[in-house]
């Protein structure tokens, strides 16, 4: 234990940090973020590119001060308002992005506008991994060689390594809710996160909010990465507008009406692994 202090000492000193704050703030640490970047623009730029343009017509889109970081309302088929905070991060945007373009050109009606939250997710998740493939997001970042844009993929793997550990914490206290502060100090500690005062656990935001939906990014990455391998193997090789009818035709057309589980069956290599889960 005293070792694993001293390294977190040695740490915070290299990365000239008064104290270690908690991990989300510890990703900003990591390495050049991109410049500003105008948002609406880029949104479009994105979507022309994979096709999807259409989508924006009935998608409101504003980002400013004061905002909530990311949020999307379903106010019918034309009128889809996507609100984001000032100079939000580029993934977040296309995140958001998927989730209005999924609702966008969903052509059911009415209660089958309501997508399930794991649809839901693998819209989000998929549609930000989607973007990230484009030269477009590549240029937010000043090319894909250049340092934001590498310091972005090593954030994108640890910001994956702490969705696993809150997803196996997530799962563990769902079989069991005997001692939830062992359960969160073994899930954490595990990355070597140092949890501090254990008892706050319910205050992680997914917990307060929803105490089971981390699972729906898990499966939404997994369905988004499988989907972008897709794309590029049998629609395109390089982003086009095939991808974006490609994916209107086999995901968003029928929201609600074919399950995730469908849809995945859809690109063929998932289907085992969500059928056993
Ligand atoms: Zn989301």
């Amino acid at each position: 234990m005293e070792e694993q202090a001293e390294e977190r000492r040695q740490a915070q000193k290299s990365l000239g940090l008064r104290s270690l704050p908690d991990w989300y703030s510890l990703l900003g640490e990591i390495g050049p973020t991109p410049g500003q970047f105008e948002v609406v623009p880029a949104a479009h730029a994105v979507l022309e590119r994979t096709g999807l343009d259409s989508a924006l017509g009935g998608v409101h889109l504003e980002a400013e001060p004061g905002r909530a970081a990311g949020f999307v309302l379903d106010c019918g088929p034309h009128d889809i308002r996507l609100s984001l905070r000032e100079s939000p991060a580029p993934a977040l945007v296309f995140h958001e992005l998927g989730h209005a373009v999924g609702r966008a050109l969903n052509r059911d009606a009415d209660i089958l506008r309501l997508l399930p939250t794991s649809t839901d997710e693998a819209f989000g998740e998929g549609f930000e991994l989607i973007a990230e493939a484009t030269p477009e997001f590549e240029a937010i970042y000043g090319g894909a060689s250049g340092a934001a844009r590498r310091a972005h993929r090593v954030e994108g793997v640890l910001e994956n390594a702490r969705l696993v550990a809150s997803f196996n914490f997530e799962m563990k206290l769902w079989e069991d809710q005997s001692a939830p502060e062992d359960l969160y100090r073994n899930c954490y500690s595990e990355m070597d996160i140092d949890v501090g005062d254990e008892t706050l656990w319910p205050l992680d935001s997914f917990r307060s909010l929803d105490p089971v939906y981390v699972h729906n990014y898990i499966l939404g990455r997994l369905v988004g990465a499988a989907t972008l391998t897709f794309l590029q193997d049998h629609v395109s090789r390089e982003p086009s507008p095939l991808w974006g009818q490609w994916l209107t035709h086999n995901f968003y057309a029928d929201g609600a009406k074919t399950p995730l589980v469908d849809k995945a069956a859809r690109l063929g290599a998932l289907d085992p692994f969500l059928r056993e889960a």
